[in-house]
């Protein structure tokens, strides 16, 4: 089924104070009503272009942002996700990405970006903590030493530029809980923006709140897969986003998405798209208009009318839906643009778990007998493929041949 909604701006702003009351008597809350409009975000260069994945990795997160040639991921979903998160950079031709983010330490959030930088170097990988006592945290650290320069926890309002847009650091590490450290951070794009939230929990969106920080958002990918513990009225209210996507596995064991947060997103009149019914969900701003495509065909066009709102009714009149996909594909079939079917496994290097001497550069298989002679000050491990090790310096082992 082919739908198509157009939302205008201007009708947007004027009901945002109307929706933001509605909000308010509904949660039984402050008085206070209409949130001040924020101030007009800078416009962007004509066809800067800004593409987020919103990737289908089940019960996890990961979100990859394309932006004038340059690449953002966020997540990278659970270790079994590796090898998905590798295929979608090598599909994409991405070697490089500017900025890496771990929300968080929890594997189905950074468990998959080992992947990521196996593949590709990055830039920076921002993280709210350096350390956590967990194999896939390992893991993700090691790779982002050796690929990205090392974990860097950030600060409050550091902001990084991803082509024509601008990501800013509103909050992390905001309470004892795991969840709550996550990054919570903005992509602005013109007057199209992203919040990002990770696994952030009500703690950590009072803190946010309490920072004053600017959190009014086009989209919000939805804290905490779309769990009773997240999404707040208080935080809906300041966000108002009109396009909200949850993360999530189909039947998983957390029973997410539960009904709460759903209700309040639907009393916000925002419109929700799910990774578990939608597969991976692909966002398109142009700095102004906002599309959404899903893997059943599905589109809807956020912003202003004009050219992008009649050439979306347009493609709606034709009534041509577009073929049912695992994920979508760009119907501008841009050079590069990935497949979304799987490519065949062969193509993959293998990635599997090394021994390192960080002071020789050798590496060794696992069982290798001669690793025993390695001092614990230069022992390391690796888990990726062999191509990226030799690429890094190191050699392999003449004994053990890994
Ligand atoms: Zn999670
Ligand atoms: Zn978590």
């Amino acid at each position: 089924m082919k739908l198509l909604l157009t939302l205008l701006a201007e009708l947007w702003r004027s009901t945002r104070g109307l929706l933001a009351a509605a909000l308010v008597t509904l949660s039984g809350l402050l008085p206070q009503i209409s949130p001040a409009l924020p101030a007009p975000p800078p416009a962007v260069a004509d066809g800067s272009e800004l593409t987020v994945r919103f990737l289908d990795v089940g019960q996890a997160d990961a979100a990859l942002l394309s932006c004038d040639g340059e690449h953002m991921l966020i997540d990278g979903g659970n270790k079994g996700d590796s090898r998905l998160i590798y295929r979608t950079l090598e599909q994409l031709g991405i070697r490089w990405l500017t900025l890496v983010v771990g929300t968080h330490a929890h594997e189905d959030h950074i468990g998959g970006l080992p992947g990521a930088l196996s593949f590709a170097e990055a830039g920076q990988v921002l993280c709210p903590v350096t350390d956590y006592d967990s194999e896939a945290f390992r893991d993700f650290a090691r790779l982002a030493e050796l690929k990205g320069g090392g974990l860097i926890v950030p600060s409050v309002g550091d902001e990084y530029a991803l082509g024509g847009a601008t990501v800013r650091i509103l909050g992390l590490n905001a309470g004892e809980d795991t969840n709550d450290s996550s990054i919570l951070l903005k992509v602005t794009h013109g007057e199209i923006s992203f919040l990002f939230t990770g696994d952030a929990e009500r703690a950590a969106e009072q803190a946010v709140l309490d920072s004053g920080a600017e959190l009014a958002a086009t989209v919000l990918k939805v804290g905490h897969h779309g769990s009773e513990t997240s999404t707040s009225y208080p935080f809906l209210r300041a966000v108002m986003p009109q396009v909200a996507v949850i993360s999530v596995g189909e039947d998983n064991s957390y029973d997410h998405p539960h009904e709460q947060p759903l209700s309040r997103l639907e009393d916000a009149g925002c419109r929700i798209f799910r990774t578990d019914h939608d597969g991976t969900v692909v966002c398109r701003s142009d700095g102004r208009v906002l599309t959404v495509e899903t893997g059943d065909g599905s589109s809807l066009t956020v912003g202003e009318a004009g050219e992008a709102g009649e050439a979306a009714a347009g493609e709606e009149g034709s009534g041509e839906p577009s073929a049912p996909e695992a994920a979508p594909q760009s119907a501008s079939a841009e050079e590069g643009e990935p497949s979304d079917a799987a490519p065949p496994e062969e193509e993959l290097p293998p990635q599997e778990r090394f021994l390192l001497n960080t002071r020789t550069k050798k590496f060794h298989r696992m069982d290798c007998a001669g690793a025993d002679a390695i001092s614990v000050a230069n022992r390391g491990e690796f888990f990726g493929n062999r191509t990226d090790l030799v690429a890094l310096g190191y050699e392999p082992c003449g004994s053990c041949k890994p």
